[in-house]
């Protein structure tokens, strides 16, 4: 059974104008999903949907085939992670920053230990002398640096569904390249949507959509799609 199943989904913001139409995919458990496609396809509000900022008025969002409509909105936000693209970090200490996120998912789900597996290699490629406990302040950090506090922040709930909304589109290829490394070791055994609006970020996805205009376009792996066009 698919973890993440989208199935003929049907979504307007209140301006009626028609943002997905239609829209049917699966994320089998513990893969990965990419969804690109050109600014306003609609790939930020099929994350909205998943979460459960908004509500379909068509189709269904199922986890683990239960519909996401009839579950507690709480229940449904406690299995899903969010990188977005600009995160907004406490003026306070890291390490205060990053426990944010575990005492948002209910500090008794998170033992130390898979606190520490989560954080290390997040926290090591912080600079040197950076020390997360005491003084270093979230907003002095650069962007590539901030995005590291705010993936360790997401995954010290452990969250089963990773939903990387642009995580590292505002970064410099350098960075991104770095993180995105990061990130491909700590998606191990999640199941990951990944929504970017390069399809170079993302070769390395299970399975990609290409997204346009509120429909599926095209769907394979990196080389399938290179291959298409
Ligand atoms: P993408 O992530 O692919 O750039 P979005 O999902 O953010 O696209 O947006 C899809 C379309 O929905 C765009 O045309 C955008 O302007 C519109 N949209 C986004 N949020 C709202 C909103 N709250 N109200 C009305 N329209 C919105
Ligand atoms: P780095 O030093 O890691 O390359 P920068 O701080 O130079 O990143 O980022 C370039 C621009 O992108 C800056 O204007 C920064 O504000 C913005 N930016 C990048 N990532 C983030 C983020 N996660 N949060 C806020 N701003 C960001």
């Amino acid at each position: 059974e698919p973890h993440v199943t989208f199935d003929n989904v049907t979504f307007e913001y209140e301006d009626g104008r028609t943002i997905l139409n239609g829209l049917s995919f699966e994320v089998p458990a513990g893969s990965s999903l990419a969804i690109v496609g050109p600014s306003g396809a609609g790939k930020s509000t099929i994350g909205r949907l998943l979460f459960r900022f908004y509500d379909p008025q068509g189709g269904r969002i199922l986890i683990d085939g239960q519909d996401i409509a009839s579950v507690q909105q709480d229940s449904v936000r406690a299995a899903i992670g969010i990188v977005p693209q600009d995160s907004v970090l406490f003026n306070d200490t890291l390490r205060y920053n990053i426990a944010y996120g575990a005492e948002n998912a209910g500090e008794e789900q998170v033992t130390q230990g898979a606190k520490d597996a989560a954080l290390m290699p997040l926290i090591e490629r912080l600079p040197d002398g950076f020390d997360t406990t005491v003084g270093e302040r979230g907003l002095k950090l650069s962007g590539g640096e901030k995005q590291r506090v705010a993936i360790a922040r997401t995954l010290v709930k452990n969250p089963p569904i990773l939903l990387l909304d642009e995580a590292t589109s505002a970064l410099d290829t350098r960075t991104e390249r770095e993180i995105l490394g990061t990130l491909k070791r700590l998606e191990e055994g999640r199941t990951t949507i990944a929504i970017a609006h390069r399809l170079s970020t993302v070769a390395d996805a299970d399975r990609i959509l290409v997204l346009d205009s509120g429909e599926l376009a095209e769907s394979g792996t990196h080389g399938e799609l290179l291959s298409q066009n």
